[in-house]
């Protein structure tokens, strides 16, 4: 963790046990009402994933998975997703303003007054998480915050604490990963023998175990177990000439966006 000395050890997570989840939706719709989205238009597709993907007003959903048994039979299975709050942000280390920063407890969270629109952070989070909003005229980028501000005044997140079943577990991210490993420990046979989010990309505070393979759940797999911004420490200590020339670039950017918020503000 070269970069990311300022993190404390008993950062937070979330273990999210997929063998758990029934399909209700009521963590989608708690983190609506606690960050005040709205309602989306909406498609059905063949799976029931209903919206069908995350986007600037829907930072959480639930993907629906009809799964196929060796014994030609079939199971529903679902999974949430949102940001994983990675442990070392590709979308932090692409933001040369630093309008996303991983907070020491764990989140990562985004300064719009600071964001210059130039949406980097969405070409590089592996997880395609974050969303822009394209219909606004001074759009910002939207995500998970994995309810910061929640955290902040000691609760859990939204979503957690609307869970009827118990698939999602909020805590000490070293304790969940200790938790989920016990899990699968004392139930040979039943779940798949990794936790994701233990190494992938360098680990992440979500956290999820699951009895069908990963890959059936819509989950990246054999991925880097190196952080992204892991690469790029190596080579930006070689292009200092590079990083004078994006300053300038940034610089401006920075004014033109300063700008844009007051001319915001005067309307
Ligand atoms: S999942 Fe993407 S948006 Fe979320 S912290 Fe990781 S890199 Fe950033
Ligand atoms: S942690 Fe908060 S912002 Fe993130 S999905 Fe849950 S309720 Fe929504
Ligand atoms: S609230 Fe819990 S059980 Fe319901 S969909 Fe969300 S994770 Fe699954």
């Amino acid at each position: 963790m070269a970069g990311y000395t300022h993190l404390n050890e008993d950062r937070k997570g979330v273990l999210v046990d997929i063998t758990k989840c029934i399909g209700c939706r009521s963590c989608q719709v708690a983190c609506k009402n606690w960050n005040n989205l709205p309602a989306e238009k909406t498609s059905f597709t063949n799976d029931w994933t209903n919206p069908p993907k995350t986007s600037a007003t829907t930072w959480t959903r639930v993907a629906f998975r009809l799964i196929e048994e060796n014994n030609g039979g079939i199971k529903w299975r679902f999974v949430k997703n949102q940001c994983f709050h990675c442990e070392e942000p590709a979308c932090e280390s692409a933001c040369f303003v630093h309008a996303f920063i991983k907070l020491a407890d764990g989140p990562v969270v985004y300064k719009p007054n600071i964001c210059v629109g130039c949406r980097y952070c969405m070409l590089a989070c592996p997880f395609g998480v974050p969303a822009y909003e394209w219909d606004k005229a001074f759009p910002e980028v939207k995500k998970c915050t994995f309810c910061a501000d929640r955290q902040k005044e000691g609760l859990g997140p939204a979503c957690v604490s609307t869970c009827p079943t118990g698939a999602l577990k909020f805590g000490v991210r070293k304790e969940l990963l200790e938790e989920a490993k016990q899990r699968i420990a004392a139930s040979p046979g039943k779940y798949q023998p990794t936790v994701y989010g233990e190494k992938e990309y360098g680990g992440t505070s979500w956290l999820y175990i699951s009895d069908v393979p990963f890959e059936q759940m819509g989950f990246k797999t054999n991925v880097s177990e190196r952080s992204i911004p892991s690469y790029t420490w190596s080579v930006l200590k070689w292009t200092p000439y590079i990083a004078v020339g994006w300053t300038a670039a940034l610089t401006a950017l920075y004014l033109y966006t300063k700008r844009r918020a007051e001319v915001e503000e005067d309307h």
